[in-house]
């Protein structure tokens, strides 16, 4: 049998951190098993459901690195065969028409919150002659549901968990409009696909226990469930905007890399002992459902950040140089081609003091910059009248060298020697003069990365 798995995203609205790693658990679980990933897009709520939101999704997944094996299918087309299988059902008894008026199920509904019952359809049309139907009222389609006995699942992630069949209803699978019901469909369409692991949000675990339901009248085979547990923000409150970063592609804005995203999405509410930078292969091959807890986890910010600096550390120079160089370019930056050089041999450094893409970029942008350069208060002040032409006299002995990082770092030693400074009172100004700020990889380093042109022009700028 080969392992199917399906993320099944409503495009209503964005795709969140929590969407994310229920399609990621399930890319996970199919990659781990050799199986297949799907995609379903459920856009039934025609009203809430947008191109632009499917757009993101898709996106986002690729973004993410969790691209789908076959095209996605989308749920709207598929409405004829939810409504086929409705009508199968009632063809076999095990559904009927229901007739009632949405005044009677108001009034149904209210009187059972009036003597404290949970608010439940009564079957009134279960054994109703349909020769009794009301003139001018289309009916609706109710699932004949068992009336005694209990549903009982085998949870992967929360284990046993049982409904009595008296707590349930009979609920419309077809509604009077003739359109299919979002549990009905759901079902109809992962029976279709061959999934064999449902893995969503432990807020879906009441719509199961009527969507075997349903798999039990049809007699199909049901596919096994695992309802992981939600996500939360720091304060344990269901996660929403002002926790930050909520929609997928603002975590890439906001310059999160997906490797470590998925690595925080992974290990928030699934662990391998201590295991914590994982990379795409090493999760592949460790998830198993065991692994996911079931308590609600927590966003923390502060560690996706920390493993997102992990992350950027060992990321490819290239790629690191790319992305930057369209952050400047987005923020208004001219980037030539000596500058996205200047970034590449600079990046080893560059990458070792940041934590996220947006950082890199602040801490880059003085390479693309032209003179004269912006300084911030600090590195203004470290260029005074004693500096500024310790600077002039310093150029010459640095264009003497070959700019290589080593020969650089001995003409500054020598440098400072002769004038009786310490490095860092060399140093200290010169990174000022070169970046308009304080803090830059080393001093030497910089140096090489910008070079000798580039310096010369940098340093006349400020030493007249
Ligand atoms: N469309 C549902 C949602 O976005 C998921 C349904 C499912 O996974 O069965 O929450």
């Amino acid at each position: 049998m080969t392992i199917r798995t399906r993320f099944a995203p409503s495009p209503t609205g964005l795709l969140h951190i929590g969407g994310a790693r229920t399609a990621l658990f399930n890319y996970l679980f199919a990659r781990h098993h050799g199986g297949e990933f799907l995609l379903r897009i459920e856009d039934t709520d025609k009203a809430r459901s947008t191109q632009q939101a499917v757009q993101v999704i898709l996106d986002g997944l690729d973004w993410l690195g969790l691209t789908p094996d076959q095209p996605p299918v989308y749920q709207s087309q598929r409405e004829a065969r939810h409504v086929e299988v409705a009508l199968q059902l009632l063809a076999e008894g095990k559904a009927y028409k229901c007739y009632c008026t949405p005044e009677e199920l108001t009034a149904m509904r209210e009187q059972a919150i009036a003597e404290k019952r949970a608010p439940r359809y009564d079957g009134r049309w279960r054994d109703r002659d349909p020769a009794e139907a009301p003139e001018g009222v289309k009916p609706a389609i109710r699932l004949k549901a068992p009336r005694g006995g209990e549903v009982v699942l085998q949870d992967l992630v929360q284990g046993e968990v049982r409904v009595k069949n008296a707590e349930m209803d009979d609920m419309i699978i077809l509604r009077s409009d003739g359109t299919p019901t979002y549990l009905h469909a759901v079902v109809v369409d992962d029976h279709d696909m061959d999934i064999t692991h449902v893995i969503r949000g432990d807020d879906h675990l009441t719509n199961t226990f009527r969507q075997i339901q349903i798999y039990d009248a049809m007699g199909w085979k049901k596919p096994e469930f695992a309802h992981i547990p939600l996500i939360h923000g720091a304060d344990g409150a269901k996660l929403s905007k002002r926790h930050g970063a909520v929609s997928i592609l603002e975590f890439r804005e906001q310059g999160f890399l997906p490797e470590a995203l998925c690595n925080y999405l992974l290990r928030l509410g699934w662990g391998h002992g201590d295991a914590e930078f994982l990379t795409r292969e090493e999760q592949i091959k460790l998830f198993t459902l065991d692994g996911v807890g079931r308590a609600a986890s927590r966003m923390d910010y502060a560690k996706l950040t920390h493993l997102n600096g992990m992350w950027l550390r060992q990321a490819d120079d290239k790629r690191l140089m790319e992305d930057v160089m369209q952050r400047l370019v987005t923020a208004g930056l001219t980037v030539s081609t000596a500058a996205m050089e200047r970034l590449l041999r600079l990046m080893p450094g560059l990458k070792e003091r940041a934590k996220t893409l947006d950082e890199l970029t602040t801490s880059s942008a003085f390479l693309a910059r032209e003179v004269p350069l912006p300084f911030e208060p600090k590195a203004a002040a470290l260029l005074t009248e004693d500096t500024k032409p310790m600077l002039g006299r310093l150029l010459p002995a640095l264009e003497a060298t070959d700019f290589t990082a080593p020969a650089l770092d001995a003409a500054l030693r020598a440098f400072a020697e002769a004038e009786g400074r310490k490095l860092g009172q060399v140093a200290q100004p010169l990174r000022a003069a070169l970046t308009g700020s304080t803090m830059s990889p080393g001093i030497d380093a910089t140096l090489e990365a910008l070079g000798k042109a580039e310096v010369a022009a940098r340093i006349k700028a400020v030493a007249g």
